[in-house]
């Protein structure tokens, strides 16, 4: 397995890059890696091959061997307005819509949605979705991880959601999500709302269509939210993203 680490640019110097604190700790102490040993960097989107040239507790250092521009992430901008779902679930959701390719994720407090955290926990939460994300980015070779909101109200995200897209609704009886699809073909970016456990309300599905999104059914069962954006995230990148070859 190649390891990859996302580094900010200034630790990049000339043919040279630097690792510090918890980077330098996981590739010495956590995965053993020794001078000799090769690893990916990405910084700015761009990712370096390297070499490691000395192995500290606190500093790694390595030289570049060369950089590339690999096409891992999709052309498609897609945002993902997910409703907060109980406990740690959305923790899943982020690991996964990073993993599928999502562009942002921007988790949403609904008529529904029964966490609301607040404060000191908010800000803990938002830096544990980051890491997440980032370690998503990292093992699934993304140059770029997601962007990640913090909670903000649901009205106030379809106010700025851009582009069209779709609303997963279960009252949506006969929706064909692939002529949904087919139809945004040309769009270079797309916006999916899925609800919370407790669904969205039907006034909610109306303001997410005044916005543009269509809703669209994800077939006869019930999904948790988790699967639900897992599936639509599928079919979208399957449909009109990087999943399914090249396109038609
Ligand atoms: N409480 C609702 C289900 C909510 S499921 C009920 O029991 O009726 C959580 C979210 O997943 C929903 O808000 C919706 O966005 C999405 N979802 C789940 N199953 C779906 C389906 N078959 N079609 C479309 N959306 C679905």
């Amino acid at each position: 397995m190649s390891h990859r680490f996302f580094i900010p640019a200034q630790n990049i110097r000339g043919a040279k890059a630097i690792l510090v604190e918890e980077q330098a700790h996981q590739i010495g102490r956590v995965l053993r890696l020794l001078p000799g040993e090769q690893l990916f960097l990405i910084a700015n989107g761009v990712e370096y091959q390297a070499e490691i040239t000395a192995c500290g507790a606190n500093r790694v250092e390595c030289r570049l061997l060369g950089s590339r521009l690999p096409e891992r992430d999709p052309e498609l901008t897609v945002t993902v307005i997910q409703c907060l779902p109980k406990g740690d679930k959305m923790d899943l959701i982020i690991q996964k819509a990073t993993e599928l390719g999502a562009a942002r994720i921007w988790p949403a407090l609904s008529q529904r949605t029964v966490k609301r955290p607040a404060g000191e926990r908010a800000a803990k939460q938002q830096r544990r979705w980051e890491r997440i994300a980032v370690e998503a980015a990292e093992q699934c070779g993304r140059l770029r991880w997601p962007e990640i909101a913090e909670p903000c109200p649901l009205p106030e995200l379809l106010a700025d959601s851009p582009g069209p897209g779709v609303v997963a609704w279960e009252g949506e009886g006969d929706a064909s999500l692939k002529d949904h699809l087919q139809a945004l073909r040309e769009t270079p970016s797309l916006t999916v709302l899925v609800g919370p456990e407790g669904g969205l309300t039907e006034q909610e599905v109306v303001m997410a269509q005044a916005s543009g999104l269509q809703p669209v059914s994800l077939g006869p069962r019930i999904l948790r939210a988790e699967t639900a954006v897992i599936a639509l995230l599928t079919a979208i990148m399957y449909e009109l993203g990087d999943m399914g070859g090249l396109p038609r």
